[in-house]
């Protein structure tokens, strides 16, 4: 049976299908091949677990999320000063591939536009401590750049990633824009690295092929500070990893980025390839990918699709308005439980041998997204294991809605496996959204205390050991 957030997502992907609106990125003539109806959403959270529907494995060329990416290693290998020296920080509010620069600085105005983004790639063509300005713009210099390019995306995607070779030549045949923007860097006089070195390195990076489970992958490695959680390898330090989620923030979404903030509230790059990479700092990485692209150039399903999740799973980064991660405070079997009183001798022998039956998990603090999530996960895990979960909400402060419908699917999942629930809930936060979707209100509503919770658990135990004899 799918989990409960796997339901979601399922729900948000049947949400979007059928919106077709929107048309392919043809200026590269290879984008325009790929089959327009492609969906996949991936979503991968604190702790590296993936959930994904759809086309989540389809891989695509990255195109422009790379520019989030490269600017990060630029920040890593150069440092904050040179980069900031060549790379504004500043929403332009113009195309991806506008030529254009600050007038005063004469520097790109952010790393997202293309005349960043090639600058970035430039910075790491130019030999560090080269007092002379030597440049190196041999092809061996673009291999070796973007082999340590490759071998960073890669490390924050958690699998090996290559290139598209046919996309890489065909933006290179038809790149005369990206030449005519670096090229009017160079004639300022500054810039980094040869011109044609920096396109064909920024084209290649462009052309390598990701999946949406990849970029929610990359995601979840800015999300958790830099560090990719399905592998505890370090790509960034903390410092650029902030850099860079607040650079999407205010120049991710091309010239849509102040409607993306305001409506979806989440860091995110999108590239016309169709893929749109966002990330919720602390708690998950979203990946979609779906090629077809509104008037901004961003993926149509996939801006639909991230606005379901922020609305739906309570996701906008402001809604945070305290410290809200729950936690599983402790689980346990019933083990450790007294034996409720009133029992019979043969009634307590037999709870004696099956109170292992019975799991228990105390949860404390905020319930929103991600502990509700971590929460049905545990209880997913256990459930082969009991015949009755009881879970003690006692400690947990508030319950956001889509937590509360979590709480009330997970349910679900558990009566339709023949696992009973029993819920300690003594300020009722769960109380409405239970009721509501209770087979029988009265046999499992939630309880107040924990010593009811143990007697109704016993009480299943029992009734289930009668039903078997009878
Ligand atoms: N390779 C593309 C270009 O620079 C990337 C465009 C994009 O995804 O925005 O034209």
């Amino acid at each position: 049976m799918a989990s409960v957030v796997e339901t979601y997502l399922h729900r948000i992907q049947s949400a979007c299908t059928p919106m077709d609106a929107g048309t392919l990125a043809d200026y590269i003539p290879q984008l325009a091949a790929v089959d327009p109806d492609r969906f996949g959403v991936s979503v991968v959270v604190h702790d590296g677990h993936v959930y994904s529907v759809g086309d989540s494995t389809i891989e695509f060329t990255i195109q422009s999320i790379s520019k989030a990416l490269t600017y990060a290693l630029a920040l890593r290998e150069r440092g904050f000063d040179d980069v900031d020296a060549q790379i504004g920080v500043e929403p332009s509010g113009e195309a991806f591939n506008e030529i254009s620069v600050d007038h005063r600085t004469r520097r790109p105005r952010n790393p997202m536009i293309n005349a960043g983004a090639i600058t970035a790639t430039a910075l790491l063509l130019q030999r560090p401590h080269d007092d002379e300005g030597t440049r190196d713009d041999s092809g061996t210099a673009v291999d070796e750049a973007f082999a340590l390019i490759l071998e960073f995306y890669s490390g924050c995607a958690g699998r090996h990633l290559t290139m598209d070779d046919e996309v890489y030549r065909s933006e290179m045949a038809t790149g005369s824009r990206n030449r005519a923007i670096a090229y009017m860097l160079e004639s300022f006089g500054v810039f980094p690295s040869d011109p044609e070195a920096a396109v064909d390195l920024y084209v290649r990076q462009c052309s390598v092929t990701v999946t949406s489970d990849d970029l929610a992958a990359i995601g979840s490695t800015l999300a958790n500070g830099g560090v990719n959680p399905r592998t505890g390898r370090r790509m960034l330090d903390t410092a650029v990893t902030r850099r860079v989620l607040s650079v999407m923030t205010t120049c991710g979404m091309y010239d849509g980025a102040g409607d993306w903030v305001t409506t979806v509230g989440l860091p995110a790059k999108s590239g016309v390839g169709g893929g749109i990479l966002a990330v919720l700092p602390g708690q998950l990485g979203i990946g979609v990918y779906s090629p077809r692209l509104d008037e901004h150039g961003n993926s149509v399903r996939g801006v639909e699709a991230c606005r379901h999740l922020s609305d739906d799973l309570g996701l906008h980064m402001f809604n945070v308005a305290r410290e809200s991660r729950v936690t599983i405070r402790s689980t346990y079997d019933g083990h450790e439980l007294d034996l409720g009183a009133g029992r019979s001798e043969v009634e307590r022998a037999y709870l004696r041998a099956h109170r292992h039956r019975v799991r228990v998990l105390e949860l404390q603090g905020d319930l929103t997204f991600s502990g509700a999530e971590s929460v049905v996960r545990r209880v997913e895990s256990l459930r082969p294991d009991a015949d009755v979960i009881l879970i003690d909400l006692t400690r947990v402060g508030v319950i956001d809605d889509v937590s509360r419908r979590f709480i009330v699917g997970l349910r679900a999942t558990l009566l339709a496996d023949d696992t009973e629930w029993v819920i300690v809930d003594p300020d009722g936060v769960v109380d409405a959204g239970a009721r509501q979707t209770a087979r029988s209100a009265a046999a499992d509503a939630p309880v107040s205390s924990m010593a009811e919770a143990i007697e109704r658990a016993e009480d299943i135990l029992l009734k289930r050991a009668a039903d078997r004899t009878a």
